[in-house]
């Protein structure tokens, strides 16, 4: 069994500064880590390969430094990890970086073999917008799981999956065909510390650099910020007017006692609740 897990440097958001004039973030000098849904996603990989074997590929796409974190999937146990590089790469939106990494796990199939599950996390700590995933699965017209807290189990003479998925309304219990694209979901699984041996191969093990050219990028036009077509209207600084109050003082306070307060520090609630509630009627 070959899977294909997809990480993401991401800068360390517990040590994320704003800049107190222009209310942007901070970046330079912030220590970058794994995206850390990307870990369970791993784990959940490496869980597989423990029962059924077979090989893992770490995959990338970012700056040269994001080298560091391909090493530390490769020392938790990956097997081989492609860094995905180029300066057409900067600058992608969620469009643009599915159409490179899809275009990298196309090439990776054909170097070291099709996969069978390709992981995501469920979405990152910078960009947050859980699009990547699906949008992968969708270039490679491969079956998607999304939002799964848990692998029931995986028959690979039959070809399918089950998983668990966690949606607002409870647990999904799913099963699917493989080849299949899986969005892990956090806390499902315990992450493995890495193995010596795991970790004195890291610190060695040749890691996979591809440009645009090397990945077999057909049109570099849909690569970067040529390739994206989101737009930056307006960043929105947090007000700096935002007002705290304590309104519970102890566990024991009724729920009408409580809505009192909220009302009292938001009348217009108070009156969109009431006509909220006569046009119901
Ligand atoms: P998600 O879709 O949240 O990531 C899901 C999973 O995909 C990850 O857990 C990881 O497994 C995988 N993955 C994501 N990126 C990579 C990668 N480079 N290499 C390997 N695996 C990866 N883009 C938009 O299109 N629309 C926006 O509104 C938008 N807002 C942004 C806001 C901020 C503050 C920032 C920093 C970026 C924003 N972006 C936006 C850009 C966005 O970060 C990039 O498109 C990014 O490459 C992927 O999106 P994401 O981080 O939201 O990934």
């Amino acid at each position: 069994m070959h899977n294909v897990v997809c990480v993401k440097q991401v800068p360390d958001s517990a040590q994320i500064r704003v800049h107190p004039v222009t209310n942007t973030i901070m970046r330079q000098g912030v220590p970058t880590i794994i995206n850390p849904y990307d870990l369970f996603a791993l784990e959940a990989a490496l869980e597989l390969r423990d029962k059924f074997g077979g090989e893992i590929t770490v995959l990338t796409m970012g700056p040269p430094s994001a080298e560091d974190s391909l090493r530390k999937a490769l020392t938790f146990g990956a097997d081989r990890a492609v860094l995905l590089t180029d300066r057409c790469f900067a600058g992608a939106d969620t469009l643009a970086t599915t159409y490179a990494l899809a275009t990298a796990i196309r090439k990776i199939g054909k170097e070291y073999g099709s996969p069978d599950l390709i992981f995501t996390g469920k979405q990152t700590i910078d960009g947050d917008t859980a699009q990547v995933g699906p949008g992968i699965a969708k270039r490679l017209s491969v079956l998607q799981l999304t939002y799964v807290a848990k692998i029931r189990a995986l028959d690979f003479t039959a070809r399918t999956i089950e998983a668990e998925r966690r949606s607002e309304g409870g647990v999904q219990v799913l099963r699917t065909r493989l080849p299949c694209l899986i969005t892990m979901l956090e806390a499902t699984n315990q992450i493995r510390r890495g193995a010596m041996t795991d970790a004195l191969r890291a610190a060695r093990a040749p890691i996979v650099k591809w440009s645009a050219q090397d990945a077999h990028v057909e049109d570099i036009s849909k690569c970067g910020l040529r390739g994206s077509p989101t737009v930056v209207k307006r960043v929105f600084a947090p007000s700096s007017r935002a007002e705290k109050a304590v309104l519970v003082e102890s566990a024991e306070q009724p729920a009408e006692a409580l809505l009192d307060a909220v009302f009292k520090h938001q009348p217009k609630l108070e009156a969109d609740l009431a006509a909220l509630a006569v046009c119901d009627l």
